[in-house]
Protein backbone atom coordinates (compact mmCIF):
# COMPACT_ATOMS: atom_id res chain seq x y z
CA UNK A 1 0.00 0.00 0.00
CA UNK A 2 1.30 3.24 -1.29
CA UNK A 3 0.32 6.35 0.83
CA UNK A 4 1.44 10.33 1.09
CA UNK A 5 2.73 10.65 4.58
CA UNK A 6 3.21 14.28 3.98
CA UNK A 7 3.49 17.00 1.66
CA UNK A 8 5.05 20.42 1.53
CA UNK A 9 6.59 23.27 -0.48
CA UNK A 10 10.19 22.10 0.37
CA UNK A 11 9.85 18.39 0.47
CA UNK A 12 7.82 15.67 0.20
CA UNK A 13 7.68 12.51 1.41
CA UNK A 14 6.62 9.27 0.49
CA UNK A 15 6.25 6.11 2.20
CA UNK A 16 5.18 2.68 0.57
CA UNK A 17 5.00 -0.95 2.70
CA UNK A 18 4.76 -3.66 1.74
CA UNK A 19 2.08 -4.89 -0.74
CA UNK A 20 -1.09 -5.55 0.39
CA UNK A 21 -2.52 -9.21 1.18
CA UNK A 22 -3.48 -10.96 -2.22
CA UNK A 23 -1.81 -8.07 -3.83
CA UNK A 24 0.83 -10.10 -6.85
CA UNK A 25 4.48 -9.66 -5.25
CA UNK A 26 6.90 -7.30 -7.28
CA UNK A 27 9.63 -8.91 -9.00
CA UNK A 28 13.52 -8.44 -8.07
CA UNK A 29 15.80 -9.94 -9.34
CA UNK A 30 19.31 -10.53 -7.26
CA UNK A 31 23.07 -9.88 -8.82
CA UNK A 32 26.06 -11.07 -6.81
CA UNK A 33 29.11 -9.76 -7.12
CA UNK A 34 30.87 -10.59 -3.62
CA UNK A 35 32.05 -8.54 -0.93
CA UNK A 36 31.59 -8.64 2.79
CA UNK A 37 27.58 -8.96 2.12
CA UNK A 38 28.16 -12.16 0.55
CA UNK A 39 30.87 -13.86 3.01
CA UNK A 40 34.53 -12.33 2.57
CA UNK A 41 37.08 -14.73 3.20
CA UNK A 42 34.68 -16.40 5.97
CA UNK A 43 33.10 -18.71 3.15
CA UNK A 44 31.61 -16.94 0.16
CA UNK A 45 27.65 -17.06 -0.28
CA UNK A 46 25.82 -16.99 -3.49
CA UNK A 47 23.37 -14.61 -4.08
CA UNK A 48 20.55 -17.05 -4.17
CA UNK A 49 21.82 -18.00 -0.47
CA UNK A 50 21.93 -14.34 0.04
CA UNK A 51 18.17 -14.41 -0.36
CA UNK A 52 16.69 -17.64 0.98
CA UNK A 53 18.04 -16.23 4.27
CA UNK A 54 16.23 -13.38 4.26
CA UNK A 55 13.83 -13.50 7.28
CA UNK A 56 9.96 -11.92 5.76
CA UNK A 57 11.28 -12.12 1.83
CA UNK A 58 7.97 -13.93 0.96
CA UNK A 59 5.82 -10.91 1.77
CA UNK A 60 8.50 -8.13 0.41
CA UNK A 61 9.06 -9.34 -3.10
CA UNK A 62 9.27 -12.59 -5.54
CA UNK A 63 13.24 -12.95 -5.44
CA UNK A 64 15.57 -14.43 -8.44
CA UNK A 65 18.85 -14.26 -8.49
CA UNK A 66 22.85 -14.73 -10.36
CA UNK A 67 26.30 -14.56 -9.70
CA UNK A 68 27.83 -12.09 -12.10
CA UNK A 69 31.61 -12.69 -9.85
CA UNK A 70 32.53 -13.60 -6.87
CA UNK A 71 35.55 -11.06 -5.45
CA UNK A 72 36.34 -8.36 -3.04
CA UNK A 73 35.47 -5.48 -4.55
CA UNK A 74 39.24 -4.12 -4.00
CA UNK A 75 39.44 -6.36 -7.16
CA UNK A 76 36.97 -4.28 -9.40
CA UNK A 77 37.71 -2.71 -12.48
CA UNK A 78 36.54 -0.17 -15.12
CA UNK A 79 36.00 -3.29 -17.92
CA UNK A 80 34.16 -5.33 -14.95
CA UNK A 81 32.36 -2.48 -13.87
CA UNK A 82 31.03 -1.97 -17.02
CA UNK A 83 30.39 -5.45 -17.82
CA UNK A 84 27.98 -5.28 -14.49
CA UNK A 85 26.09 -2.71 -16.54
CA UNK A 86 25.75 -4.15 -19.59
CA UNK A 87 24.23 -7.28 -17.37
CA UNK A 88 21.89 -5.03 -15.81
CA UNK A 89 20.55 -4.02 -18.89
CA UNK A 90 20.34 -7.39 -20.45
CA UNK A 91 18.39 -8.05 -17.75
CA UNK A 92 15.68 -5.46 -17.80
CA UNK A 93 15.30 -5.96 -21.72
CA UNK A 94 14.96 -9.80 -20.60
CA UNK A 95 12.42 -9.62 -18.30
CA UNK A 96 9.83 -6.25 -19.22
CA UNK A 97 7.28 -6.91 -15.82
CA UNK A 98 11.01 -6.82 -13.74
CA UNK A 99 10.44 -4.49 -10.50
CA UNK A 100 14.07 -3.65 -10.25
CA UNK A 101 17.61 -5.38 -9.62
CA UNK A 102 19.56 -5.47 -6.48
CA UNK A 103 23.45 -6.00 -6.57
CA UNK A 104 25.36 -6.94 -3.67
CA UNK A 105 28.22 -5.42 -3.83
CA UNK A 106 31.71 -5.14 -1.70
CA UNK A 107 31.67 -1.69 0.15
CA UNK A 108 35.21 -1.09 -1.08
CA UNK A 109 34.48 0.27 -4.15
CA UNK A 110 30.77 0.27 -4.39
CA UNK A 111 30.91 4.35 -4.82
CA UNK A 112 32.67 4.20 -8.22
CA UNK A 113 30.64 0.94 -9.39
CA UNK A 114 27.97 2.64 -8.66
CA UNK A 115 28.10 6.21 -10.12
CA UNK A 116 29.84 4.39 -13.12
CA UNK A 117 26.24 2.61 -13.36
CA UNK A 118 24.22 5.61 -13.03
CA UNK A 119 26.18 7.47 -15.79
CA UNK A 120 25.99 4.73 -18.24
CA UNK A 121 22.30 3.27 -17.81
CA UNK A 122 19.47 4.60 -18.75
CA UNK A 123 17.09 6.27 -16.48
CA UNK A 124 13.87 3.95 -15.59
CA UNK A 125 13.49 1.15 -13.68
CA UNK A 126 15.63 1.52 -9.79
CA UNK A 127 18.98 -0.38 -9.69
CA UNK A 128 19.56 -0.46 -5.85
CA UNK A 129 23.33 -2.13 -4.20
CA UNK A 130 23.02 -3.45 -1.17
CA UNK A 131 26.76 -3.92 1.27
CA UNK A 132 27.66 -5.00 4.55
CA UNK A 133 30.20 -3.35 6.78
CA UNK A 134 30.26 -7.08 9.00
CA UNK A 135 29.90 -10.63 7.42
CA UNK A 136 27.60 -13.10 7.78
CA UNK A 137 29.12 -14.77 10.36
CA UNK A 138 28.57 -11.84 13.04
CA UNK A 139 25.40 -12.92 14.92
CA UNK A 140 24.95 -8.84 14.50
CA UNK A 141 26.10 -8.33 10.74
CA UNK A 142 24.10 -5.97 8.99
CA UNK A 143 23.82 -7.38 5.65
CA UNK A 144 20.23 -9.14 5.89
CA UNK A 145 18.98 -5.83 6.75
CA UNK A 146 20.88 -4.05 4.34
CA UNK A 147 19.81 -6.75 1.45
CA UNK A 148 16.21 -6.82 2.58
CA UNK A 149 16.06 -2.68 2.53
CA UNK A 150 17.41 -2.33 -0.53
CA UNK A 151 14.89 -5.37 -2.02
CA UNK A 152 12.14 -3.41 -0.90
CA UNK A 153 13.51 -0.42 -2.10
CA UNK A 154 13.81 -2.04 -5.56
CA UNK A 155 10.12 -3.17 -5.49
CA UNK A 156 8.41 -0.45 -4.00
CA UNK A 157 7.58 0.87 -7.72
CA UNK A 158 8.49 4.40 -6.73
CA UNK A 159 11.89 4.41 -7.04
CA UNK A 160 12.31 4.72 -10.86
CA UNK A 161 13.95 7.55 -12.26
CA UNK A 162 16.12 8.29 -9.45
CA UNK A 163 19.22 6.63 -11.28
CA UNK A 164 21.06 4.08 -9.38
CA UNK A 165 20.42 4.24 -5.22
CA UNK A 166 22.60 3.22 -2.38
CA UNK A 167 20.99 0.94 0.90
CA UNK A 168 23.01 0.40 3.59
CA UNK A 169 22.06 1.03 7.56
CA UNK A 170 18.04 2.18 6.43
CA UNK A 171 19.26 5.41 4.17
CA UNK A 172 19.32 5.37 0.84
CA UNK A 173 21.64 7.19 -1.11
CA UNK A 174 22.36 8.52 -4.64
CA UNK A 175 25.15 6.97 -6.57
CA UNK A 176 26.28 10.81 -7.73
CA UNK A 177 26.56 11.76 -4.14
CA UNK A 178 27.36 8.47 -1.64
CA UNK A 179 30.62 8.25 -0.23
CA UNK A 180 32.05 5.22 2.16
CA UNK A 181 33.52 7.56 4.84
CA UNK A 182 34.28 5.02 7.81
CA UNK A 183 36.39 2.05 7.20
CA UNK A 184 34.09 0.02 9.60
CA UNK A 185 31.38 1.28 11.08
CA UNK A 186 27.77 0.87 10.44
CA UNK A 187 26.90 4.91 9.36
CA UNK A 188 29.50 4.53 7.12
CA UNK A 189 28.23 5.44 3.87
CA UNK A 190 26.81 8.98 3.85
CA UNK A 191 26.06 11.74 1.10
CA UNK A 192 28.20 14.73 2.57
CA UNK A 193 27.19 17.73 0.14
CA UNK A 194 22.91 16.25 0.27
CA UNK A 195 22.09 14.17 2.69
CA UNK A 196 20.21 10.25 1.92
CA UNK A 197 17.51 11.04 -0.78
CA UNK A 198 15.02 8.93 1.75
CA UNK A 199 15.20 5.95 4.19
CA UNK A 200 13.95 2.37 5.28
CA UNK A 201 12.21 2.69 8.37
CA UNK A 202 10.79 -0.27 9.63
CA UNK A 203 9.80 -2.02 6.58
CA UNK A 204 8.59 1.21 4.86
CA UNK A 205 10.41 3.11 2.17
CA UNK A 206 10.20 6.73 2.73
CA UNK A 207 11.43 8.85 -0.08
CA UNK A 208 12.66 12.43 1.11
CA UNK A 209 13.79 14.41 -2.58
CA UNK A 210 14.76 13.55 -5.62
CA UNK A 211 18.53 13.60 -7.23
CA UNK A 212 19.07 16.79 -9.26
CA UNK A 213 22.29 16.30 -10.51
CA UNK A 214 22.21 13.23 -13.30
CA UNK A 215 23.59 12.71 -16.60
CA UNK A 216 23.66 10.07 -18.99
CA UNK A 217 26.49 8.96 -21.07
CA UNK A 218 25.49 6.30 -23.29
CA UNK A 219 28.48 4.40 -23.78
CA UNK A 220 29.47 0.94 -26.66
CA UNK A 221 32.45 0.18 -23.72
CA UNK A 222 34.79 2.17 -21.14
CA UNK A 223 38.47 3.67 -21.28
CA UNK A 224 39.90 2.50 -18.16
CA UNK A 225 43.35 4.25 -18.81
CA UNK A 226 42.07 6.90 -16.55
CA UNK A 227 44.61 7.48 -13.28
CA UNK A 228 44.01 9.82 -10.05
CA UNK A 229 46.51 11.91 -8.41
CA UNK A 230 46.40 13.22 -5.47
CA UNK A 231 48.62 16.83 -4.92
CA UNK A 232 50.48 16.76 -1.51
CA UNK A 233 53.11 19.08 -0.25
CA UNK A 234 55.97 18.70 -2.13
CA UNK A 235 54.39 15.60 -4.06
CA UNK A 236 52.45 14.60 -6.83
CA UNK A 237 54.53 15.78 -10.15
CA UNK A 238 56.04 12.40 -10.32
CA UNK A 239 52.90 10.15 -10.61
CA UNK A 240 51.52 12.66 -13.66
CA UNK A 241 54.40 12.03 -15.66
CA UNK A 242 54.41 8.33 -14.75
CA UNK A 243 50.92 8.04 -15.77
CA UNK A 244 51.40 10.57 -18.82
CA UNK A 245 54.51 8.01 -19.54
CA UNK A 246 52.46 4.61 -19.06
CA UNK A 247 50.47 5.69 -21.53
CA UNK A 248 46.80 7.35 -19.77
CA UNK A 249 44.59 8.92 -21.54
CA UNK A 250 43.44 10.66 -18.70
CA UNK A 251 44.67 11.82 -15.48
CA UNK A 252 42.14 13.52 -12.43
CA UNK A 253 44.62 15.52 -10.20
CA UNK A 254 43.03 15.92 -6.72
CA UNK A 255 44.38 19.60 -6.56
CA UNK A 256 44.95 21.52 -3.43
CA UNK A 257 41.81 23.82 -2.54
CA UNK A 258 40.46 25.77 -5.60
CA UNK A 259 42.75 24.12 -7.98
CA UNK A 260 45.97 25.39 -7.06
CA UNK A 261 49.06 23.51 -8.09
CA UNK A 262 53.24 24.01 -7.19
CA UNK A 263 55.40 24.85 -10.31
CA UNK A 264 56.50 21.09 -11.22
CA UNK A 265 53.13 19.76 -10.88
CA UNK A 266 52.41 22.31 -13.39
CA UNK A 267 54.85 21.38 -15.88
CA UNK A 268 54.01 17.58 -15.58
CA UNK A 269 50.44 18.52 -16.27
CA UNK A 270 51.41 20.78 -19.27
CA UNK A 271 53.88 17.56 -20.26
CA UNK A 272 50.55 15.18 -20.11
CA UNK A 273 48.64 17.38 -21.94
CA UNK A 274 51.26 18.22 -24.27
CA UNK A 275 50.94 14.40 -24.93
CA UNK A 276 47.43 14.09 -25.31
CA UNK A 277 46.62 13.49 -21.84
CA UNK A 278 43.27 14.79 -20.99
CA UNK A 279 43.69 16.65 -17.24
CA UNK A 280 41.13 17.08 -14.78
CA UNK A 281 41.33 19.09 -11.62
CA UNK A 282 39.29 17.80 -8.64
CA UNK A 283 39.67 19.45 -4.98
CA UNK A 284 41.32 17.36 -2.52
CA UNK A 285 39.77 18.53 0.01
CA UNK A 286 36.51 16.90 0.05
CA UNK A 287 33.84 19.44 -0.49
CA UNK A 288 33.28 22.58 -2.37
CA UNK A 289 34.19 23.14 -6.49
CA UNK A 290 37.05 24.23 -8.19
CA UNK A 291 37.81 27.25 -10.16
CA UNK A 292 40.27 26.90 -12.26
CA UNK A 293 41.83 30.38 -13.73
CA UNK A 294 42.03 31.70 -17.40
CA UNK A 295 45.85 30.71 -17.65
CA UNK A 296 44.58 27.26 -16.81
CA UNK A 297 41.92 26.92 -19.15
CA UNK A 298 43.81 28.20 -21.62
CA UNK A 299 46.31 25.46 -20.71
CA UNK A 300 43.70 22.71 -21.06
CA UNK A 301 43.10 21.94 -18.09
CA UNK A 302 39.75 20.89 -17.03
CA UNK A 303 37.51 21.88 -13.87
CA UNK A 304 35.76 18.32 -12.13
CA UNK A 305 33.38 21.10 -10.71
CA UNK A 306 32.39 19.67 -6.85
CA UNK A 307 33.32 15.88 -8.02
CA UNK A 308 35.59 14.45 -5.89
CA UNK A 309 38.49 12.49 -7.16
CA UNK A 310 37.32 9.09 -7.32
CA UNK A 311 33.70 9.74 -9.28
CA UNK A 312 35.69 12.35 -11.53
CA UNK A 313 37.89 9.26 -12.44
CA UNK A 314 34.73 7.54 -13.41
CA UNK A 315 33.24 10.01 -15.44
CA UNK A 316 36.13 10.35 -17.87
CA UNK A 317 36.60 6.69 -18.14
CA UNK A 318 32.72 6.29 -18.96
CA UNK A 319 32.79 9.65 -21.47
CA UNK A 320 36.17 8.58 -22.58
CA UNK A 321 34.58 5.21 -23.94
CA UNK A 322 31.40 6.92 -25.36
CA UNK A 323 33.32 9.12 -27.50
CA UNK A 324 32.96 11.84 -26.05
CA UNK A 325 35.90 14.82 -26.65
CA UNK A 326 37.45 17.21 -24.15
CA UNK A 327 34.22 20.12 -24.95
CA UNK A 328 31.89 17.30 -24.47
CA UNK A 329 33.46 16.05 -21.26
CA UNK A 330 33.76 19.59 -20.18
CA UNK A 331 30.01 20.37 -20.73
CA UNK A 332 29.37 17.13 -18.80
CA UNK A 333 31.26 18.26 -16.03
CA UNK A 334 29.28 21.73 -15.88
CA UNK A 335 26.09 20.03 -16.01
CA UNK A 336 26.59 17.28 -13.20
CA UNK A 337 29.12 19.28 -11.01
CA UNK A 338 28.91 22.76 -11.47
CA UNK A 339 32.02 22.96 -13.12
CA UNK A 340 33.03 26.47 -14.48
N1 LIG B 1 36.59 -6.15 1.37
C1 LIG B 1 35.22 -5.92 1.25
C2 LIG B 1 34.89 -5.50 -0.18
O1 LIG B 1 34.71 -6.37 -0.98
C3 LIG B 1 34.72 -4.93 2.22
C4 LIG B 1 33.25 -4.92 2.28
O2 LIG B 1 32.56 -5.47 1.46
O3 LIG B 1 32.73 -4.29 3.20
O4 LIG B 1 34.82 -4.35 -0.50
Amino acid sequence: MNRIVRAGAASLILAFASPAAGQPLPEVHLIGTGGTISGGAGGPLNAGDLSAALPGIDSVASVTSEDFVRVGSSRMHPELQFELAQRVAAVFAERPQLAGVVVTHGTDSLEETAFLLDLVLPSGRPVVFAAAQRPPRYEDSDGPRNLLDAIRVAGSGRTRDLGVLVVLNGQIHAAREVKKTHSIALHAFASPDTGPIGAVDDGEVLLFTTPARRIHLPAAGVEPGVELVRLTAGGGAVAIHAAAAAGARGVVVEAFGRGNAPPPVAEAVDAAIGAGVLVVFATRTGAGRVVLSDAQRERGILSAGDLDGLKARMLLIAALGAGRNAEEIAAAFRTLAGAQ
